[in-house]
């Protein structure tokens, strides 16, 4: 990879900030070329940072949110004049392809959009209670809040927590994933140049430390967390340990079930697509079709659709060498215990970019429940078939999943449909969709293990985690009877 960027350093009231840190070295997934290297903070840093926010959020809670949002709508406008751009950035540090980098960044914008109509969405309640006295509740911001990203979407996850956490009236620490940190670092440039006060919102770069750090930070109200099942529990126990309101969204192992009268054509594309679209990266990836009765007319066109992805071409590469060895590790030894693979994606090279992190895409048939492959999260190009008899066979296999991120139905019956999206046990639900996003205003979470606290972490669930309400009683009338309630 010939472009590289220079080195990314904590962004504090809206400036650079570098202390001499340890630096991690930054490569692309594309050639596993160095492009940059980051800095990894100290509680020191955070400290710096958090104390930044808390100056910023005297001025920015107290500005009216008709003024908050116009910030917002000019951001917009300014990703949108550099989506090339942004769409590069987040092709090169995550390894997905140019397509699917600016279908993230085209997915920060709706969400950005969906900021901007907050002021439409959050104004209080009032009501006379009695003769003279009224209450009125109002939707107040908690302060300095932290968000805390995965690697798979390194421009969209930041855009799920900070533009509606910032319209409300909060200053924010983001901690990018430190596999990924540049597209943060330029989000604090942009938001910076659409007219963001300095120290609104901040980034501090690194790892486990800071992500600790964050947890037990006594100025900090609120955090948010995306990322694997292991950390969430982490990052939730402790946050919350410390009195900090926490959601924490993990992994996630999503069944999609196939009815034999499902449309042939469209279940083989979307259920591949589903699987294999941003390298199975993706927390509402297929990772498990359930065939129910007699498919194989099915899975044959899939295997057909499977082999037009292209490695380096229309299939991105996964994120590390690490990564994977641990997907085709899953491969051997499901293959090793019986199953059988239909496309097998071990062993890519993409011709020039042979030190690039590539699977292939990979269908892997009569998989049982039992296999290690079935039950965790692989996070890559691969669909696990496990064949069920009947559908109450199938909804229990998908209900066996310590998971709930996401199920899907294949169907053209309206009634086995209705089964599947009254019983999967799961926060998303696709009918013939493979996978199931809720676009704004409607929240994104999971059930079970995929998440970890009480609202979703988007759309008008989002409102109640970043906000707290104040409610207040007030009376001018002093002849107003009273009594022990006024
Ligand atoms: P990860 O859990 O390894 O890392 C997430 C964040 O936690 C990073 O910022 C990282 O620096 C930090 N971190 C890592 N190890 C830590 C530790 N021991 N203690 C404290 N902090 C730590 O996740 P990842 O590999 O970056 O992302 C992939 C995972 O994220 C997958 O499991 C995927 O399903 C999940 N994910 C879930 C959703 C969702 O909506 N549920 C969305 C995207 C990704």
């Amino acid at each position: 990879m010939s472009t590289t960027f220079p080195e990314v350093q904590n962004y504090v009231s809206g400036a650079m900030v570098s202390n001499g840190q340890p630096r991690l070295a930054v490569t692309s997934p594309l050639d596993g070329s160095q492009i940059s290297s980051v800095v990894l903070s100290s509680r020191k840093d955070l400290d710096v940072a958090v104390a930044a926010a808390e100056k910023a959020f005297e001025s920015w809670s107290s500005t009216p949110i008709k003024e908050r949002v116009q910030v917002f709508f000019r951001y917009k406008t300014l990703m949108e004049q550099n989506i090339d751009e942004l769409t590069r950035l987040v092709h090169i540090e995550n390894g997905k392809t140019m397509s699917e980098a600016r279908a993230e960044v085209e997915k920060s914008i709706e969400l950005t959009e969906f900021a901007c109509s907050m002021p439409q969405l959050v104004s209080g309640e009032l009501l006379e209670v009695s003769k003279g006295v009224e209450c009125r509740v109002e939707k107040k911001p908690l302060g300095v809040v932290a968000s805390i990203a995965p690697f798979n979407f390194p421009h969209m996850v930041p855009h799920w927590t900070a533009p509606n956490a910032l319209v409300l009236g909060n200053c924010m620490i983001m901690k990018p994933s430190e596999i990924v940190p540049l597209s943060s670092i330029r989000m604090a440039e942009m938001l910076k140049e659409a007219g963001l006060p300095d120290g609104v919102f901040n980034v501090v770069n690194g790892d486990k430390e800071i992500v600790e750090a964050i947890c037990d930070h006594p100025g900090i109200k609120a955090v948010s967390f995306v990322g694997s099942t292991t950390v969430a529990k982490i990052v939730y126990i402790r946050a919350s340990s410390n009195l900090k309101r926490c959601v924490a969204l993990g992994g996630a192992k999503n069944h999609l079930i196939v009815l034999p009268d499902a449309h042939v054509e469209m279940t083989a594309t979307n259920v591949v697509a589903s699987m294999s679209g941003c390298a199975g990266q993706r927390c509402m990836a297929a990772a498990a079709m359930v065939g129910v009765g007699k498919v194989d007319h099915i899975v044959a066109r899939m295997v057909e659709v499977a082999k037009t992805l292209i490695p380096g071409d229309n299939l991105g590469a996964v994120i590390s060498e690490a990564a994977r060895a641990r997907i085709e590790g899953y491969i051997n030894e499901a293959e090793a215990a019986g199953a059988k693979v239909l496309v097998d994606g071990r062993g890519a090279k993409v011709p020039g970019q042979e030190n690039g992190y590539y699977v292939g895409p990979t269908i892997i048939d009569y998989v049982t429940p039992d296999m290690r492959i079935a039950k965790e999260e692989v996070f890559g190009p691969v669909i696990s078939i496990i064949r069920a008899k009947d559908l109450d066979e199938g909804i229990a296999i998908e209900n066996s999943s310590n998971y709930g991120n996401a199920a899907a139905v294949f169907t053209q019956s309206g009634g086995m449909a209705r089964e599947v999206m009254e019983r999967a046990s799961a926060g998303m639900i696709g009918v013939n969709i493979g996978v199931p996003v809720p676009r704004e205003p409607f929240s994104f979470g999971g059930w079970n293990e995929s998440k970890f606290g009480v609202t979703d972490i988007t759309g008008k669930s989002s409102i109640e985690f970043w906000t707290q309400l104040k409610k207040t009683t007030t009376k001018w009338n002093p002849e107003a009877k009273t009594n022990w309630m006024s």
